[in-house]
């Protein structure tokens, strides 16, 4: 299996340990969390090099940036070993409730970019792509292992619903973006047939079989006959006769 890479995944890793980038390792990713980054206007680039600038002054994070050009990782998930972001208050319990761990400690969250000149659209795709992309490197059900920051702290936050809204969306047709994309960019090859004998063998003793072949009298045996020359025809990887 491989999934296919539409878009280019930007590593710019903010400088730690630093409050905003500690560097501790993300032992599992059990779940995907949906933010925006509640500035409209502010494109990836702007909000990474902001982090970056205050690393010191906070803790808060995530782990990927998506506007309409680019999508930029500023703490490792998807292109280096995961660390954790702090992106969602550890006092919240929906999410102990519904994956048993804290957001923090076991949660991958991408900032949706809209507003402004971005075109909302294009980063909806590239959003929509970056958390197949996650589904599938962390074999997540996009039905059951996604949920919103609004979802998980809903006294303090609603993001993402201000840009799905503004593109007339629920947070059930994300998900269900997700799972189409996830679909669609997964690429499934076929295995290889094992090959069990060389082709050369396989040959030398389908021409012994031939001659009983032609020497059976009925047509049951030659059927049977046919029947072995393709079982090793099989496990020599060659096709059937
Ligand atoms: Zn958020």
């Amino acid at each position: 299996m491989a999934f296919l890479m539409k878009y280019e995944i930007i590593p710019r890793y903010l400088t730690g340990p630093s409050q905003r980038r500690p560097k501790l390792p993300l032992a599992r990713c059990r779940f995907m969390v949906a933010h925006d980054t509640g500035n409209p206007s502010s494109t990836a680039a702007a909000n990474v090099a902001y982090y970056e600038r205050t690393r010191n002054d906070m803790a808060s994070s995530a782990h990927l940036f998506v506007d309409d050009q680019q999508i930029i990782e500023c703490i490792p998930l998807l292109t280096g070993a995961a660390e954790k972001a702090y992106h969602v208050i550890y006092n919240v319990t929906s999410d102990n409730a519904r994956y048993g761990t804290d957001a923090n400690d076991t949660a991958g969250a991408v900032e949706l970019c809209y507003g402004g000149s971005i075109n909302l659209t294009e980063s909806y795709k590239r959003y929509v792509w970056v958390f197949a992309y996650a589904c599938y490197r962390y074999g997540l059900n996009p039905l059951t292992d996604i949920t919103g920051h609004y979802i998980l702290d809903p006294a303090r936050r609603s993001d993402p619903q201000t840009p799905l809204r503004l593109l007339g969306k629920s947070f059930a047709n994300f998900v269900q973006d997700v799972a189409d994309e996830l679909k669609a960019c997964t690429i499934v090859t076929p295995p290889k047939p094992q090959v069990l004998i060389s082709p050369e063998d396989a040959n030398k003793l389908i021409s012994f079989l031939s001659a009983i072949y032609y020497a059976a009298e009925d047509e049951e045996s030659r059927t049977e006959v046919n029947r072995l020359a393709n079982e090793l025809r099989r496990i020599s990887g060659q096709p059937e006769e």
